[in-house]
């Protein structure tokens, strides 16, 4: 019996996402907040917690969690749907808006995921190359979507893995001229203190996405958001299951959410760490670092090639230093990407960072 070839179209070339299962002492490879969350904020959570039905069924609007969200940027919470991590609204949108013969846009190198959810809605994947200083060119992506079949442009400002932000008037630009809905990822946008949220109410066509797994250090629960007009909202509820955020996350993203405050500091402290490692990494002469919008560094080793990439990450690896190894994907020859962690583990990664390079050299 051969069980393969009922698999859905090219369904085996679909890549597995890369986790890497090694137990890091430092653990700069998947842009978390460095330090758990603070004190007050973790009483707030457990608190929460503690109040919980567990026999009981999530609330199935997940109004108190869309009531606060809609409340900070002067929304309506018809306007916000909550997901398992932004990654199931990102997979959601493809799925409403996807389909065969139809395309999607989205930048490359970025986040890789757009490319597997594009495949996985059956739809094809329209990606526009970013430049040598890994900057997207508004005018392809409006001459690309100018395509009729192109029926979803997703965005990601700040970018990942590059770590390089667009201005907001070229993201207006953007959805001013192309007729498909356009949705502008800002899963690291705290970082960058930039958003494109003042264009909603003007375009109805736009939407954004945000997470509470980075800048508010919550990646464990899994939940992201969405903002867009009403009618989208109710629209895309049709491609979630019910129930889809557990109440244990729910509970947690309001505690979290309420207390937001706490988080202002530490987002500071992260860019200024973020400058600090982007100094001493530039130091080294076979290190070209990019500049960041976000918690991250994206920086290429050597000139060519990816051998010596390849050779640094390994050498951390052996240390116990957990970083991203993008060397072998497209448009990334020779880059690796570090997230801005704690003062201690950045200290760590530098010090490794100069004993390979002084190793090299000798
Ligand atoms: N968008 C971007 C740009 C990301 O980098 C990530 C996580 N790496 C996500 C979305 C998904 O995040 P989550 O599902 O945890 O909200």
């Amino acid at each position: 019996m051969q069980w393969e070839k009922y698999l859905r179209n090219d369904y085996e070339t679909l890549p597995v996402y890369s986790s890497d299962d090694n137990e890091y002492r430092i653990k700069l490879d998947a842009n978390e907040r460095g330090e758990d969350l603070p004190e007050q904020v973790r009483r707030a959570v457990v608190e929460s917690l503690s109040r919980l039905e567990f026999n009981r069924y999530p609330d199935m609007g997940i109004i108190n969690l869309r009531r606060l969200i809609a409340e900070s940027y002067g929304l309506t919470p018809g306007q916000v749907t909550v997901g398992s991590g932004s990654s199931e609204l990102l997979a959601a949108l493809c799925f409403m808006f996807g389909g065969p013969q139809k395309k999607i846009v989205y930048p490359q190198p970025s986040f890789s995921m757009y490319g597997v959810y594009t495949k996985i809605a059956d739809s094809i994947p329209l990606p526009i190359a970013l430049d040598d200083n890994f900057r997207l060119d508004p005018q392809q992506v409006i001459a690309a979507a100018a395509d009729e079949s192109v029926s979803l442009v997703i965005l990601c400002n700040p970018n990942n893995p590059t770590g390089t932000a667009m201005p907001i008037a070229d993201v207006e630009r953007i959805v001013r001229n192309v007729s498909c809905p356009v949705v502008v990822d800002e899963a690291y946008g705290e970082f960058y203190g930039q958003s494109a949220l003042p264009l909603l109410s003007e375009y109805p066509n736009m939407m954004l996405v945000k997470t509470f797994s980075k800048a508010y250090g919550l990646a464990s629960a899994r939940v992201g958001y969405l903002l867009a007009a009403e009618k989208l909202t109710v629209l895309i509820g049709k491609a979630l299951m019910p129930y889809h955020v557990n109440a244990l996350s729910l509970a947690a993203a309001e505690a979290v959410y309420t207390n937001r405050s706490a988080f202002t500091g530490p987002i500071a402290a992260t860019i200024a760490e973020r400058q600090r490692v982007s100094a001493q990494l530039s130091q080294q002469e076979i290190i070209t670092v990019y500049p960041s919008a976000t918690n991250f560094l994206l920086f290429k080793v050597g000139q060519t090639g990816s051998q010596q990439a390849d050779d640094l990450y390994r050498f951390l690896a052996a240390r116990g230093i957990g970083i991203r190894n993008f060397s072998n994907s497209t448009g990334l020859t020779g880059c690796l990407r570090v997230t801005i962690g704690t003062t201690e583990d950045n200290d760590g990664f530098i010090a490794a960072i100069n004993e390979y390079c002084a190793e090299s050299k000798g």
